[in-house]
């Protein structure tokens, strides 16, 4: 029997991929990586330069300045890990709509992409790791012993998503927050770097008429499959 495995969670935008990988990693007790907040990391960064907006994208600035980018997790709480830019907990912006609207197009930036990947990698090297994203059973943990690929109706996500935003106080419409998901879908399963794909070895989670404890139950009757194979 193995002692730890590789979980990887992809769907998506907001369809329940990191609830589900925070659950997971709590339960089992491993390493739990958003690997979403790692490109709203640099997205962030961009906009703040003014490297990035709703029409344009400087991708030359963004890769020179790659190193200039130090992103960490730290635990603030107990089960809840941070993201820092470079020593600032950004966090709670990295979540706000216009970082929303403009990471996909960051994340289409193949430089980015392999230095996010070699990052991720190395988070998650000894295993015992739940890493949620878009394309971490194709590309980043191609061997994971679990793969999920979570997903759910648009209208359900973008529900959840709006009353997520609304419970921080983000001042957002509903069509707004469904027209982003929508775009960031189409930018994400399009793009010609790792694109978000349904691997054949994944299992397919839709959980639009799930609880979130459902859902982690279903998933760890496949972990418990995959410990004793
Ligand atoms: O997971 P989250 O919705 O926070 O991710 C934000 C964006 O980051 C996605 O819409 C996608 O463009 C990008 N992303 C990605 N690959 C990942 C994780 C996120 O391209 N592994």
């Amino acid at each position: 029997m193995k002692e730890k495995i590789t979980i990887a969670v992809d769907g998506w935008s907001s369809c329940g991929k990191s609830t589900l990988a925070k659950a997971l990693a709590k339960k089992l007790e491993y390493i739990y990586v958003d690997s979403g907040a790692m490109y709203r990391g640099v997205a962030l960064f961009a906009l703040r330069k003014g490297w990035v907006s709703a029409s344009h994208t400087d991708n030359s600035m963004i890769i020179d300045n790659l190193n200039s980018i130090q992103l960490d997790f730290e635990s603030t709480k107990p089960g809840k890990a941070d993201l820092f830019l470079n020593g600032e907990n950004v966090e709670k912006e990295i979540r706000k709509i216009e970082v929303s609207n403009v990471v996909s197009a960051v994340a289409t930036i193949k430089e980015v992409r392999k230095h996010l990947v070699d990052l991720q990698r190395k988070l998650g090297d000894s295993g015992g790791v739940v890493m949620d994203g878009r394309d971490i059973g194709s590309v980043v943990f191609p061997d994971a012993e679990l793969k999920l690929f979570v997903t759910a109706d648009v209208d359900i996500r973008a529900q959840r998503r709006f009353e997520e935003l609304k419970s921080k106080g983000e001042d957002v419409s509903i069509e707004a927050v469904k027209s982003n998901l929508k775009q960031r879908d189409e930018m994400d399963s399009t793009r010609k770097e790792s694109p978000l794909i349904q691997t054949d070895d994944a299992v397919v989670l839709d959980n639009s008429h799930l609880s979130p404890g459902q859902q982690l139950e279903v998933a760890l009757e496949l972990v418990k499959e995959r410990l004793k194979s």
